[in-house]
């Protein structure tokens, strides 16, 4: 190749070199993005394991790169983070996930889709994040029973009182709060009992495993047997084979998404998917 005489560490350095321009690129890019509303939402279904009605949908955002066409949130969440642009990229995806949640539910009022939001916890803390969400809610006409805020773990670690007093005025009020990437964290189950959430999303790694090894199903089974104790759904991630889904229901598991049901799906395509799920 035409790098044969260049050292291995030169060509270490060069290619961190290349990455570090390229973020910085992309966090230039993102600033512009975010005045020019280059965002769009996607939608995952979040079904009831046995029937495969949709009880909820994911709001999952991709950023309409000029150049570099659909971008996966994978690749600038972090960037929003660190430069802090993830407060107003999460306020874009909190405003166009709760008028799309409007709208599917004007269209079927009997089954209206609960609409789950991902905060992370910059955005969470950020001044004024619970009065936003009340403020969102009211604009659009949406009830709060309606809107799931998912959060990480990390975020109910370190018992900071101005993050439960949130999580409390906002479930006061009627939002759903579900822990995203359960089992994923530190100390997971120890500090369940005392934190101020409806939901436990079981993620993907575990949902993984329990095809191949039995402990990992005995532990799984363990956790959806903890939650119910203490009154929590579960919803398991990444659900790709039928196999999972049978082994997730007979493990006392209620509700999922994955491949097996849906992939994110662009707004235009939610009714018809739900459509068609209710008759299957
Ligand atoms: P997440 O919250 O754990 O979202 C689930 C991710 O798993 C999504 O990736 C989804 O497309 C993918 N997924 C769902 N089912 C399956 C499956 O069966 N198999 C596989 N292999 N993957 C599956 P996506 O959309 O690329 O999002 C990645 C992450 O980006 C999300 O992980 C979330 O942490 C973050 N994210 C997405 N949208 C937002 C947002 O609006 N705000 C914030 N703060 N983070 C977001
Ligand atoms: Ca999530
Ligand atoms: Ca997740
Ligand atoms: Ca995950």
């Amino acid at each position: 190749s035409a790098k044969r005489g260049t050292p291995r560490w030169r060509r270490y350095e060069e290619s961190m070199h290349a990455r570090m321009l390229q973020r910085m690129q992309l966090r230039a890019d993102l600033g512009q993005a975010i005045t020019d509303d280059a965002f769009v939402l996607h939608f995952q279904p979040i079904v009831d394991l046995a029937t495969g009605h949709t009880r909820g949908l994911e709001a999952l955002v991709r950023w309409q790169h000029p150049a570099r066409g659909l971008v996966p949130p994978l690749e600038f969440i972090e960037i929003a983070e660190e430069s802090g642009l993830i407060v107003p990229l999460g306020d874009w995806v909190l405003r166009h996930a709760v008028d799309a949640a409007a709208k599917f539910r004007a269209a079927v009022p009997e089954q209206a889709p609960y609409m789950s939001v991902n905060v992370s916890v910059r955005q969470f803390r950020s001044a004024g994040f619970v009065s936003r969400v009340f403020a969102e809610l009211a604009r659009a006409g949406l009830p709060a029973e309606l809107l799931t805020i998912e959060i990480t773990e990390s975020l109910l670690l370190g018992d900071d009182e101005q993050i439960h007093a949130g999580l409390q005025t906002l479930r006061a009020a009627g939002v759903k709060v579900s822990i995203d990437d359960f089992g994923t964290g530190y100390s997971s189950l120890s500090y369940l009992h005392r934190v101020d959430v409806d939901t436990l999303k079981l993620d993907k790694s575990f949902v993984d495993t329990i095809a191949t090894s039995p402990q990992q199903y005995d532990l799984v089974r363990g956790i959806i047997q903890l939650a119910a104790t203490l009154q929590l759904d579960v919803v398991a991630e990444g659900i790709e084979t039928d196999q999972h889904r049978e082994l997730l229901i007979d493990g006392g598991c209620a509700y999922g998404q994955g491949y097996l049901f849906a992939r994110p799906l662009p707004e235009d395509a939610v009714l018809g998917y739900m459509a068609g799920s209710e008759h299957s």
